[in-house]
């Protein structure tokens, strides 16, 4: 956004300044500070999760805070923990309900790549099920990673060009 002096209007409003911008700017801005996740959470990463959910961590200041159980309702994932390839199809089908444009965080090793469990009934990474916005590493992260991700997050959300898309999946 762009404050400029505006010399044929002076007066109202406030000494003659008008805002430029752009639609999307605005909406991508609104769209970063109220994010609705949806916390798919499976194993050990989240005791990290409660941790950084709890009040000490303040994720209000990123819009994030207030958590969504159902996917209809959700524009972000946060998939925190191991996923097997039983849960696969589950997460897959929570993606697809989820409402556009959406955002997916992978939190963990094990969400990102499979952490220390390389056998035949861990995922290797959810990156193989569905697209990843943002890779957290760590085993598990600290609430801190997570929150840098959290922004990373925000800045690509404020960057998208994505306003909406026609038809539901
Ligand atoms: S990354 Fe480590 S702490 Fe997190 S779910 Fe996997 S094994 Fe547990």
């Amino acid at each position: 956004m762009e404050f400029l002096k505006n010399p044929s209007q002076p007066g109202p409003p406030e000494d003659g300044q008008i805002i430029t911008t752009r639609f999307d700017k605005v909406l991508g801005w609104a769209r970063k500070y109220s994010q609705f996740v949806y916390p798919f959470v499976t194993a050990c990463c989240g005791m990290e999760y409660m941790s950084v959910a709890s009040s000490h961590y303040d994720l209000d200041r990123f819009g994030t805070a207030f958590p969504r159980f159902s996917p209809r309702q959700s524009d972000v994932i946060w998939v925190v923990g191991t996923i097997s390839h039983k849960l696969a199809p589950l997460l897959k089908r929570i993606y697809d309900q989820m409402t556009e444009p959406k955002w997916v965080i992978a939190i963990g090793a094990c969400a990102s790549c499979g952490g220390p469990y390389d056998n035949y009934a861990t995922v290797q990474g959810i990156g193989t099920i569905i697209p990843v916005d943002i890779y957290v590493a760590g085993c598990p992260p600290r609430p801190e990673a997570i929150i840098e991700g959290v922004v990373k997050l925000q800045k690509m959300i404020l960057e998208s060009k994505q306003m909406w898309k026609v038809g539901a999946p």
